[in-house]
């Protein structure tokens, strides 16, 4: 199905529109942070200063820009600098695994990479030049405000953001500036953004959802209120800024919404909530409703540019739906043969229009099998993509997303492909082969387990993994995956149960909680991380030292 209403994309890019907000209301506040404020004047003379410092640098129109950096106006102002160069913006956040950041880089050929000084040490990228933040920070005092005035077209490449890879590396999907301006203009249709917008941005910009609470304030002359690392981590905190911010649009995962749920919390109705990223419950919807003015449910992925389908949920509503395509979007549930099915026919969702993104970089094969001509609009050209997710369209138009039809995952919002994890697993010394899955999908604290099996079956402990094994294997992982995407819960077996066409049999495999020690192990792993994470952050904060790792020895 179509959205009905096709409205041609005006010229100019997200970097013209924020240009034109900022120009109209030039001493209105575009950012907030902490303590501190930026008019949009202040924020667009910041954001050329940087411009023609990385043009200065080298970085040229078509470039790829790897951006490094800690939550903070910084950044905000990198990624417009980089739109303002004609470049692209590569968001990474800093607390990925080393290997894993490297491994972005150099799969992205990226031309330079803006990073912290404490992190530079660390990252080596033979192709990408480094930028220090804190040096172009510093020589930033008489930087040139003139805008650079660089003109990018449609197909030109906004960013490249790498989401998990099921052959075992993340792939990055090459986003447009049509894509985006799209995407941007849609919301701000829907929401009615303008001067009196204020958003409370919350997630890492390493997600695309980010690109929603970034710009579309931006864009649409109201104020981006970006909460610092600390506050995205404090349910308590997070409800005080909405409050005391007086935010109006805030944007979560309902993994987020779980967590606030569990504060007191008064009703807000000026309050517009998003929820996207997952399925969204009837409870926690029912919940959120007694907090805010409006809720909506929003659905897609990355491949079509942050959102597709957008719901505004009632109280009257029987069950959740993920609504109708946003502005220029079709979206079609075919089948194997990609036939269209009828309106309660269960098949696969696949999505068209103005947000189909350009592909995965430098993945011709992938690009092929999973963004196909599109037979159904007419547009010479088009492309519709393969979601993967299972779905049925309704008589009223509406659109239903019924889960995966593949071993794509989602822990806490975040995409996983479950065999990425397996796939380092089972390079682990010691064992033969590895299947993860998600167990408690839908409880607050979903985890996932790791079915192994072992090359010495004669280490098989009657399926129970030691502790010294769990702490080796994790240690082993976190070099290449982030915390999210490290089993909570591990488990040994001679051979995995396999269905009668010989695939492994993913439902047979039953996870049973583990006897105290173990629990131990899994459960003060999870609370050394957060020990960890909590002194990285002082040592980074009040010290100034970058990249501190659990085993660094301080004394020496
Ligand atoms: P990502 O690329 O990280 O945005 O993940 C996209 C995937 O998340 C989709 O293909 C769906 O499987 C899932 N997803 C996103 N939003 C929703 C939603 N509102 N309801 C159900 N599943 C969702």
């Amino acid at each position: 199905m179509q959205n009905q209403m096709y409205k041609p994309l005006p010229s100019g890019s997200v970097v013209d529109f924020f240009e034109l907000a900022a120009h109209q209301n030039a001493d209105g506040i575009a950012l907030k942070f902490g303590s501190n404020s930026y008019s949009f004047k202040a924020l667009n003379n910041s954001i050329n200063k940087y411009a023609n410092y990385l043009l200065k640098s080298g970085v040229q129109k078509g470039d790829i820009i790897g951006v490094v950096l800690d939550r903070s106006p910084q950044v905000i102002t990198a990624l417009l600098a980089i739109l303002k160069c004609g470049a692209a913006y590569l968001p990474i956040d800093p607390e990925f695994p080393e290997d894993r950041i490297k491994l972005m880089l150099d799969d992205s050929e990226a031309a330079f990479v803006l990073i912290h000084n404490g992190l530079s040490g660390s990252i080596h990228t033979p192709q990408s030049k480094h930028l220090i933040i804190e040096e172009l920070e510093a020589a930033l005092t008489d930087g040139d405000v003139a805008d650079p005035g660089i003109k990018v077209s449609g197909n030109d490449l906004a960013y490249l953001l790498y989401t998990s890879g099921s052959t075992g590396k993340p792939k990055g999907v090459m986003v447009s500036h049509k894509n985006l301006l799209n995407f941007l203009l849609g919301m701000k249709d829907i929401f009615n953004t303008d001067t009196h917008t204020r958003l409370l941005a919350v997630t890492t910009v390493s997600f695309d959802i980010a690109g929603l609470e970034i710009f579309l304030p931006l864009i649409s002359g109201g104020q981006l209120v970006l909460a610092d690392k600390e506050i995205t981590k404090d349910s308590k905190a997070l409800i005080d800024i909405l409050q005391v911010q007086g935010i109006n649009i805030f944007q979560a995962t309902p993994a987020t919404y779980k967590l606030l749920l569990q504060e007191k919390w008064p009703s807000l109705e000026s309050l517009t909530l998003l929820c996207g990223g997952e399925a969204l419950s009837k409870n926690i919807a029912d919940a959120l409703l007694q907090k805010c003015g409006r809720l909506f449910n929003m659905y897609g992925p990355t491949e079509t540019t942050i959102w597709s389908t957008v719901k505004e949920i009632t109280k009257e509503d029987g069950f959740i739906s993920i609504g109708a395509p946003i502005r220029n979007t079709s979206v079609y549930i075919l089948d194997e043969n990609h036939a269209l099915l009828p309106a309660g026919t269960e098949g696969e969702i696949f999505i068209g229009g103005d947000g189909v993104a350009l592909g995965y970089y430098k993945r011709p094969e992938l690009t092929a099998e999973r963004f196909i001509a599109d037979p159904f609009s007419g547009v010479e050209g088009a492309r519709i993509y393969k979601t993967g997710d299972l779905g049925k369209v309704l008589e009223s138009g509406e659109f239903l997303c019924l889960g995966r039809s593949d071993n794509q995952a989602k822990i806490r919002g975040y995409r996983i492909e479950l065999e990425e994890i397996e796939h380092y697993i089972s390079k682990i010394s010691g064992i033969k082969d590895a299947v993860v899955k998600v167990e408690g999908a839908d409880s607050l604290e979903p985890k996932l387990i790791a079915y192994l099996i072992p090359s010495d079956l004669a280490t098989l402990n009657g399926g129970a993994a030691t502790k010294k094994e769990v702490v080796s294997w994790r240690k082993e992982l976190s070099k290449d995956l982030p915390a999210y995407m490290i089993p909570n819960g591990w488990v040994k077996l001679e051979t995995f149960p396999l269905t009668p066409n010989k695939k492994v049999d993913r439902k047979a495999l039953k996870y049973k909680e583990p006897e105290n020690e173990l629990k131990t192990v899994v459960e003060s792993s999870r609370e050394e991380a957060v020990l960890t994470g909590r002194l990285k952050a002082i040592w980074e904060t009040e010290l100034g030292v970058k990249g501190v790792e659990p085993d660094d020895n301080f004394l020496n």
